[in-house]
């Protein structure tokens, strides 16, 4: 096993990652990211990004291209593989693991991520980015003037549907259990919206087409009943609120987690172990995007930076 040194190893190559490199090189520290997948984390997944201040439209896999070229661009290094250890040294350095590959570092930037929770239903996974989607915010757009079914009864999954009644013709909820579990101020809202169907007791449990979705399945969850819908192709989509997973395992014994199972961060980054910072979705955090990301990334670098003027 070989091993280098770094001012700080970035473990993650997404928004926050790749951010988080520009702003280490732009103050001349050695970075090291370790990605395990494609540049870009999640944004390499979808088609289209139309939020990013100052960038109209531009796919997901351009974008995560263009943020790897301008982090090399000032010298960070990037290697693939998958981070299996992080040790903390009694040095206090840090000592990261991946593939067969080792790399000591002052500081470690952790930026694993977050990925939503599946609903489970059959299709979800085929038709995801074709009529099946996690993000309102990001998709609501595509949606303009179509019927859109919401999973979830939670506080986030209410209030995204309360988003999508700026886009879609009609939005139906489709809630497990005989009631909400968000607060009743925002289900009342739901309740109230002339926009807003919910069907309680329910489930979906399979989603179909060709190219875009054409029929839903759903289940009453008290009678295990199961009907078939049909609609017109790609006249709606299904929206899946189930929450997040943030990536955590790799930092649980050094990081102090939150009640939504992210990283407690300060707003410099730090966690509560020193020259350790982690960014982006991984972190308890009320808005998931890639501006966020990124924003986070630059500013964990600069903690960075600090830390180590401060050794
Ligand atoms: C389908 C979809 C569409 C979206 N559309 C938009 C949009 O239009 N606009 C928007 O602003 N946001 C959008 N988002 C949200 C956005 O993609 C995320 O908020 C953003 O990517 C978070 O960046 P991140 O760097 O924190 O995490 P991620 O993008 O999740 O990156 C984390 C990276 O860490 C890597 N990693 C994890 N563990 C390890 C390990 N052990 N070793 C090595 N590497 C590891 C992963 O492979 C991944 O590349 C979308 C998300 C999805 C899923």
């Amino acid at each position: 096993m070989s091993s280098t040194r770094f001012d700080t190893v970035i473990i993650g190559g997404g928004p926050a990652g790749l951010s988080a490199a520009i702003y280490a090189g732009r103050a001349s520290l050695s970075a090291l990211v370790v990605e395990q997948g494609m540049p870009g984390g999640q944004i390499a997944t979808t088609d289209e990004i139309e939020n990013y201040p100052g960038i109209p439209s531009i796919s997901g896999a351009e974008l995560g291209l263009k943020l790897q070229e301008h982090a090399e661009k000032f010298g960070a290094s990037i290697a693939y593989g998958s981070v299996e250890r992080i040790e903390r040294n009694e040095d206090g350095t840090f000592t990261v693991s991946y593939s067969s590959e080792s790399a000591t570092a002052s500081t470690v930037i952790y930026t694993g991520g977050a990925i939503p929770r599946l609903a489970g239903f059959k299709g979800e996974d085929a038709f995801r980015g074709r009529g099946v989607s996690y993000c309102a915010t990001c998709d609501g757009m595509f949606y303009r003037n179509k019927h859109v079914f919401v999973i979830g009864g939670g506080n986030s999954a209410c209030e995204e549907a309360l988003f999508l009644t700026k886009f879609a013709s009609q939005v139906t909820m489709v809630v497990r259990r005989d009631k909400f579990r968000a607060p009743k101020g925002v289900s009342d809202r739901v309740m109230a919206h002339e926009k807003i169907d919910v069907r309680f007791n329910t489930k979906i449990v399979a989603a179909d087409g060709d190219a875009l979705l054409n029929t839903v399945t759903f289940e009453d969850t008290v009678t295990s009943e199961q009907h078939t819908e049909t609609y017109e192709e790609g006249s709606f989509g299904i929206f899946v609120f189930a929450g997040y997973m943030p990536q955590t395992d790799l930092v649980a014994e050094l990081v102090d987690l939150g009640p939504a199972g992210g990283v407690v961060t300060d707003e410099r980054m730090r966690t509560k172990t020193p020259g350790l910072f982690c960014a982006g979705d991984v972190r308890e955090k009320p808005l998931r995007q890639v501006v966020t990301a990124v924003s986070d990334g630059a500013v964990a670098a600069v903690s960075a930076y600090d830390y180590l003027d401060n050794l």
